[in-house]
């Protein structure tokens, strides 16, 4: 900034010394004249003006009038063209030479004389000198003002993004998700990423809650038939000797096994759709066709003689045959679990604008407004004694599956009264 200042003072100096020169030496102009050959220079003439010295000279450049400054100067030969710096000792000056230009007797206009302008360059720059100096000490205000203010700034902005970080470090640190950033400040775009931040920490910390119970959820369900396993198999070595209860105790074994198996092909299942792992092939297939054989196969099964009641409009949809078959068979399959027998289940099937929307309308045990909310979590179960078949993770396929398609699967329930589930699939996407 000081160099910046220097220089343009100094240009400015420059620019303004110039024009006086240039000024002062047209003021005398009227004042020297030629009579009978001679050079004449009137009593108006000003010598010395505002720090400017005026001689005049002869067309060879000798003295005619005034004084010269510095002796020195008197050597020097006449230069119009522009004005010059010249040293003399230490002194530094500006001169400047204008021709004096005037019509003779004949009318013919020749140079009669020189009007020397003739500065001393200190002189003119003291002027300058001060302002120069209070612009260097405004500058420097400035700069401290700059300076202050942005450290005080920066301090009220850093400190909270600091505290942001730290939060951030100590959470992984202390593996605590429960932490939370707190601003009080004035800022608002720290507010707004106060607020983020935390938003994104609840759903972190949900996240990982949820991970945690899934983790258990998994241990739990896996173990259970495992220790049936183990406690049968250390009786039967110990205490069965005859054929019958032999087979009874595989019997049981077969079971938890069974159990076990379906517990890890659902969580595979589960984990390959989390990933996209799961080879999805879309095809245009009639949902009439999928629905119906889903049906034929769950009556196969069915033990408490559920009447399903079909009312299957054909629709086609860009579909994965193979896992939509997966996901509609759950929904079937819960609505006939729920149900008490002899009762029946409703299956409608309809295109709607472009969708196709595939309702599932049971009126079985139902569920409360509390239990609806989770159901689609995995391993949830409304009531773990009422369904002791399940492990809570059918519905979550189905609605992995159906997000996979691009469709939305909704439920309305009353606890006593039933339950019907909503699933609408875009016709092509
Ligand atoms: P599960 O194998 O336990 O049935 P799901 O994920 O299919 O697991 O269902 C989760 C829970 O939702 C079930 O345990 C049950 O309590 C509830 N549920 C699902 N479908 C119905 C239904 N049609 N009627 C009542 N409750 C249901």
């Amino acid at each position: 900034m000081a160099l910046f200042i220097t220089y343009f003072s100094n240009v400015a100096i420059d620019f303004d010394v110039k024009n006086q020169l240039r000024k002062e030496s047209r003021y005398d102009y009227i004042n020297v004249n030629m009579e009978d050959g001679k050079v004449i220079v009137t009593d108006n003439f000003v010598y010395n003006e505002n720090g400017v010295i005026k001689v005049v000279l002869d067309v060879k450049g000798n003295l005619i009038k005034g004084i010269y400054p510095d002796a020195s100067m008197e050597k020097l030969k006449p230069f119009r063209k522009r004005i010059r710096e010249v040293r003399c000792g230490d002194t530094h000056y500006y001169v400047y030479d204008r021709s004096i230009i005037k019509g003779g007797e004949n009318g013919v206009f020749k140079t009669i004389a020189i009007i020397r302008c003739i500065v001393d360059k200190s002189g003119v720059s003291s002027g300058y000198r001060t302002l120069k100096y209070a612009s260097y000490i405004c500058a420097a205000v400035i700069v401290l003002l700059a300076t202050a203010i942005s450290s005080v700034f920066s301090k009220k902005i850093v400190e909270p993004i600091k505290k942001i970080c730290d939060t951030a470090e100590n959470i992984g640190d202390e593996k605590n998700l429960s932490q939370r950033i707190e601003y009080e400040g004035d800022f608002q775009e720290i507010k707004i990423l106060e607020q983020a931040n935390n938003r994104m920490l609840d759903r972190l910390e949900e996240m990982f809650e949820k991970q945690k119970q899934f983790s258990s959820d998994v241990t739990h369900e896996l173990k259970t038939p495992v220790s049936v396993i183990m406690a049968q198999c250390q009786y039967a070595r110990k205490h069965i000797h005859d054929k019958e209860e032999f087979n009874e105790a595989i019997d049981l074994i077969e079971r938890q096994v069974k159990k076990t198996n379906s517990i890890i092909t659902q969580l595979l299942q589960l984990s390959r759709l989390d990933q996209k792992k799961a080879h999805v092939d879309f095809e245009y297939a009639d949902l009439s066709d999928i629905v119906e054989e889903v049906c034929e196969n769950e009556k196969l099964k069915d033990e408490k003689n559920i009447h399903l009641e079909l009312s299957l409009e054909k629709a086609e949809a860009r579909v994965d045959v193979s896992l939509l078959m997966i996901a509609i068979r759950n929904l079937i399959n819960n609505a006939m679990k729920y149900s008490d027998e002899d009762s029946t289940v409703d299956i409608i099937l309809k295109k709607e604008k472009n969708q196709v929307v595939l309702t599932v309308k049971d009126f079985g045990c139902g569920m409360s407004e509390t239990d609806k909310k989770y159901i689609f979590d995995r391993f949830y179960r409304a009531d773990k004694a009422r369904n002791s078949e399940g492990f809570g993770l059918g519905l979550s396929i189905t609605a992995k599956i159906v997000e996979i398609h691009s469709g939305t699967i909704t439920v309305e329930s009353e606890l006593g009264e039933g339950s019907t589930f909503f699933m609408a699939l875009p016709e092509g996407f």
